[in-house]
């Protein structure tokens, strides 16, 4: 090994969930790195060019998603572009005319992200890839990662999974599950096309194609095949299939006429991380299923509202971020324990950082006390979320649950 160090908790992949995680766990006083493998902060956020940071309220007027998900929310405007709709500037719970959500531009949060890790007192490692985990029996006690200065090892009392793949639970021998992915592309281009946006919040310039299918296949290439996130091979075809996409709807809009041209009409950045939506999760010690909104879930570590539909308000319970069969260890962001309608509900910027900032106190918390995350009495973590903000059931926001 070339190198080793110790520390309270290590959070690896620097996406939403990443931060969330280790911005918490710094404020809570604990020795923290976080591990990335580009040299960016925000993941899909940012690198990938998913400039859209989904709703924090149920679509009906009421915020209930709250804590570092709403700072980071606020964050991602800070040093550029975009604007939260009016009614939500007049506080919580004013008449839902647009929902809480925010368009940015990824290269402003990726200054705003690592300025609040900087304040937190995060080490971060960039250019650091995850190479596999150690186990001392049950226990994920180090794990083992590759940059410029070779082999190294990084040990501490908590990990966090953040890789939005859960590389780090699989090569810790944790149960995990894949999921299908449609080909797809958002990149970032030069001349607005009816396939671009335009805001009226300072991204008139930020013009994003969309091409490809949506979550469920919808608007997939005739003939596209469908992708697994974790087979190097399908990784490869899936980038060189979804930049041709690209290149296609340009030679079509060049063809078309109208005038548009190479010197009018370019692409200016393209995702520089896979565009897979759902690619592995953990089985938890319980798993997020289909059907699951307004109801009550004993362990719940906070809300999180259904972004496609109005109304449909989720508890996560606490479990859906422990692995099984591995101690040590919790999981965060897309790659937390959820399933089918649940997963598509989960997977997104706002429930990462929601579910990164309760594993960042969950593990905080057992390091405090001397056990493992999964040995943490629930009770607990909810008395110090609710001091951080966080509303844990349907009842705390004003909304009844079923049965
Ligand atoms: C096409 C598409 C459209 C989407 N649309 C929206 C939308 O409009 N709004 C919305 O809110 N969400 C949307 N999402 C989902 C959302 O962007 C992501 O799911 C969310 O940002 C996930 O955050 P995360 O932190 O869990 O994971 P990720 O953002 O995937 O972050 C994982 C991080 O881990 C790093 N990493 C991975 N493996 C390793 C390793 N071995 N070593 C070191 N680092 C590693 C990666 O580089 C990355 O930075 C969309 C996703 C896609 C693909």
């Amino acid at each position: 090994m070339d190198f080793t160090r110790k520390y309270d908790l290590v959070a690896v992949g620097g996406g939403i969930a990443g931060v969330a995680a280790a911005v918490a766990a710094a404020r809570a006083g604990k020795k923290t790195a976080l591990v990335e493998k580009t040299i960016f902060t925000g993941g899909l956020a940012t690198t990938g060019l998913i400039y859209i940071y989904l709703p924090l309220c149920d679509g009906f007027g009421r915020q209930v998603t709250f804590g570092l998900a709403e700072e980071l929310l606020l964050k991602s405007i800070a040093y550029g572009p975009g604007k939260i709709p009016e009614n939500w500037r007049k506080g919580q719970d004013a008449e839902e005319k647009n929902r809480y959500r925010v368009v940015f531009s990824p290269a402003s949060y990726i200054i705003a992200l690592d300025e609040i890790l900087r304040e937190a007192g995060v080490d971060v490692w960039f250019d650091t890839l995850f190479c596999t985990s150690v186990m001392d029996g049950d226990r994920l006690a180090a794990i083992e990662i590759e940059n410029k200065s070779g082999r190294g090892r990084l040990e501490a009392g908590v990990f966090v999974d953040c890789t939005g793949d859960a590389d780090v639970a699989l090569r810790a021998g944790a149960p995990c599950v894949d999921g299908d992915n449609y080909l797809t592309i958002w990149a970032l281009v030069n001349t607005p096309t009816p396939s671009t946006r335009r805001k009226d919040d300072g991204t008139e310039n930020l013009h994003m194609a969309i091409l490809g299918g949506g979550p469920a296949g919808h608007n997939k290439p005739a003939g596209s095949r469908v992708y697994r996130g974790i087979d190097g091979e399908a990784v490869s075809h899936f980038v060189m299939e979804s930049r041709r996409l690209l290149l296609d709807h340009y030679k079509k809009l060049f063809a078309e006429g109208g005038g548009h041209n190479r010197l009018n009409s370019f692409p200016i950045t393209l995702p520089s991380m896979p565009q897979h939506r759902m690619s592995r999760h953990i089985v938890g010690q319980v798993t997020m299923t289909d059907g699951g909104y307004g109801k009550h879930v004993e362990d719940s570590i906070g809300l999180y509202a259904d972004w496609r539909k109005s109304g449909y308000v989720w508890e996560v319970p606490y479990r859906s971020l422990l692995p099984q069969k591995v101690k040590g260890l919790l999981a965060a962001g897309r790659c937390m324990a959820s399933e089918g309608d649940a997963w598509d509900v989960m997977r997104v910027i706002p429930a990462a950082a929601l579910t990164g900032e309760a594993a960042g106190i969950a593990g905080s918390m057992a390091l405090d006390r001397n056990i493992m995350p999964d040995e943490l009495p629930v009770a607990d973590l909810q008395k110090k979320l609710r001091e951080s903000g966080f509303p844990l059931h349907l009842e705390d926001v004003g909304l009844k649950a079923e049965g």
